[in-house]
């Protein structure tokens, strides 16, 4: 027996912390699973992803509502993996926004991509027969859409980097706070998932960006919120070392077999127990392994796919 599928085996739950982060901005995480937030405006909110499914939201939402009342107005979702995306009818928002990318990636792909989710994160999908379908954006922008939170609230600005850890992920930035969520562009003490990834342009230009910004407070993807100066420089520089080091090996490589196993003996000592390490390897290299050897989009992953891979490349 090998190891047991993707994620397929954690069943555990995990302990969820509410956290303000400033008079109005809310940060739930969750030991390594799924991060979502909330930015309060004058008269309305902002809600930033939408969890895997309608009853994983409304748990969210109850505990918001210990905080705040008022309605929401926009669910702003980072990308199009399902477990950001299919809880969104929970949220009753009046506008749905994503990159332009991200609603072109759901039509595309968005069905294959929850049946692959679904069987590599089950825990993540409470109670899914919740789900009414996949997820639609009602705006979608292609490099700044601003939202106006009125009073002296400033604005909340969402951005796209450039491409990386899929096509069209945004940044939520509160210029006046200084507070970045981050999707999954970047994670802090948590293994990346770059099965869907671009990683030469994530590593390099799109990171760049992303620390541009100089952030003071940044939530990733998973894991901690990144408090401070250093904390933030931290995510963003272990973001790129696990890219850089990814590039390296699958690089030097000359099968993915191999590709995979100096990967993983590389990553290993400094990630290996980070939050879904194992189950996000063998997915990184098949599309690394594909980027480098000239295909420029990621291949589609189904729940076939999921494991024809993890067959080939999980001992
Ligand atoms: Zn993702």
């Amino acid at each position: 027996m090998g190891k047991p599928f993707a994620s397929s085996a954690d069943l555990g739950e995990k302990k969820q912390s509410m956290e303000v982060l400033a008079e109005g901005v809310y940060a739930l995480t969750a030991e390594g699973d799924p991060n979502v937030g909330a930015i309060e405006a004058e008269d309305f909110l902002v809600c930033f992803e939408a969890l895997a499914t309608p009853v994983a939201a409304r748990e969210w939402l109850a505990r918001l509502r210990e905080h705040t009342d008022k309605p929401i107005r926009y669910l702003v979702l980072s990308h199009y993996h399902a477990v950001r995306v299919l809880g969104a009818s929970a949220f009753g928002a009046d506008v749905i926004v994503t990159h332009d990318k991200t609603r072109e990636l759901i039509a595309e792909r968005g069905e294959q991509d929850w049946a692959s989710e679904y069987a590599r994160m089950p825990r993540l999908f409470k109670e899914p027969e919740s789900i009414p379908g996949l997820t639609w954006p009602t705006a979608t922008f292609s490099d700044t859409f601003t939202i106006d939170l009125g009073g002296d609230r400033g604005d909340l600005v969402l951005a796209h980097c450039g491409r990386g850890h899929t096509e069209g992920d945004l940044v939520a930035w509160l210029p006046k706070q200084r507070i970045m969520f981050a999707g999954d562009l970047v994670e802090s003490q948590a293994a990346l998932y770059t099965g869907d990834a671009f990683h030469l342009e994530w590593s390099a230009a799109t990171l760049d960006k992303v620390a541009s910004f100089g952030a003071r407070t940044l939530v990733g993807g998973r894991g901690a919120v990144a408090r401070g100066r250093q904390e933030v420089d931290a995510a963003i520089g272990q973001t790129r070392d696990f890219l850089a080091v990814m590039l390296r090996e699958v690089g030097a490589a000359g099968s993915v077999k191999e590709a995979f196993e100096r990967t993983h003996r590389a990553l290993e000592p400094r990630y290996g127990s980070w939050p879904i390490f194992e189950h996000c390897l063998p997915f990184n290299v098949s599309r690394l392994w594909d980027e480098l050897h000239g295909i420029e989009r990621p291949r589609i992953w189904t729940a076939e796919r999921d494991r024809e891979v993890w067959d080939q490349l999980q001992p």
